[in-house]
């Protein structure tokens, strides 16, 4: 029988964890977290993703503060927000949906968003305290795969992980992460040579470079654990992510599917740095 890594369920569990503790603080007067979600233009993925946010902010009693501007906002006019937000009481992380119009530098406005705030681990302070190993927000989608390997007791002690994909918020942090627990990381690209020779020899294989079914059984060694970050729509635009699992599981000892697997907990992670940030404790 395929052993799929549920996503869905254990997101739900944090969720209710996340819940009760929001719960607690306001049960004590106290206010409760906040977060605010900025997009700017009308990028029909970022809308989704914005409003999924805000919606389980709502659910679990986090107030949250949804900031729509219009694509010819400047970048000035969303530096000024940025710091009104870094200034207001009520609001523990700041969340920049991304990719923002050509015309605003990226960098900058991450660079802008207080760290304390930095919900989204992106600033160059968070990902400097991930290189030394220190508390700090860490970005959602990796955090939430480290999270999945927890819950579901694997033992990252001395295990050969491929990562395929070295982007900013996704391999390199995740390779950090998985590094600082003691795993031993191989970070792969598109300029990686025998990609399969690699993959075929590790524990633990991670792929997180946007193509449908590009791992595939031939490139992982039989028990291994299979981790899928991919969002791809096939050819009949069905949601699918960058393994081809209907073969790769039939060898695999852990799997995650898409949707289902990874994409749930990055939510979930979102929510817990806000709680995090509102007590104002960065821990694991
Ligand atoms: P990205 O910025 O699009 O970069 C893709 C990475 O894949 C790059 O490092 C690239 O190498 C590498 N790559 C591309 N083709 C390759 C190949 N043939 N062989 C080996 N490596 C190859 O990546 P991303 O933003 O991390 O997104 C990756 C995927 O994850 C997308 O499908 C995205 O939608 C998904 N995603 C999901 C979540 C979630 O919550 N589940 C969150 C974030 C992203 P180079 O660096 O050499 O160009």
């Amino acid at each position: 029988m395929i052993k799929i890594i549920d996503g869905k369920k254990m997101s739900a569990s944090i969720k209710e964890e996340l819940k009760a503790e929001v719960d607690k603080i306001t049960e004590n007067g106290q206010r409760a977290p906040g977060l605010a979600v900025v997009i700017v233009g009308e990028n029909p993925a970022s809308k989704v993703y914005v409003n999924s946010k805000v919606k389980t902010c709502g659910i679990l009693g986090i107030y949250s503060e949804k900031h729509n501007l219009d694509s010819e906002t400047t970048e000035v006019e969303l530096l000024k927000l940025i710091e009104e937000l870094n200034n207001k009481e009520e609001i523990d992380g700041i969340l920049v949906q991304l990719p923002l119009p050509k015309h605003i530098d990226e960098d900058k406005i991450i660079e802008a968003i207080k760290p304390e705030k930095d919900v989204d681990g992106f600033h160059p302070i968070n990902l400097g305290k991930l290189v030394i190993g220190k508390n700090g927000f860490k970005s959602c989608t990796p955090y939430g795969i480290m999270e999945l390997l927890k819950r579901y007791e694997i033992d990252l002690n001395g295990k050969d992980v491929v990562i395929v994909g070295r982007s900013n918020i996704v391999g390199k942090p995740l390779s950090l992460m998985l590094t600082n627990s003691n795993a031993t990381v191989t970070l792969c690209h598109s300029r990686t040579k025998n990609l399969a020779q690699k993959t075929l020899n590790a524990d633990i294989v991670i792929v997180a470079i946007g193509r449908e079914k590009f791992l595939t059984e031939d490139m992982v060694k039989e028990g291994s654990i299979v981790i899928d970050v991919g969002i791809n729509r096939n050819k009949l635009g069905k949601l699918c992510g960058d393994v081809d699992f209907e073969n790769v599981s039939k060898k695999t000892s852990l799997i995650t599917p898409v949707p289902g697997g990874v994409g749930p907990m990055t939510i979930a992670m979102l929510m817990k740095n806000t709680v995090k940030s509102r007590i104002g404790k960065n821990i694991n």
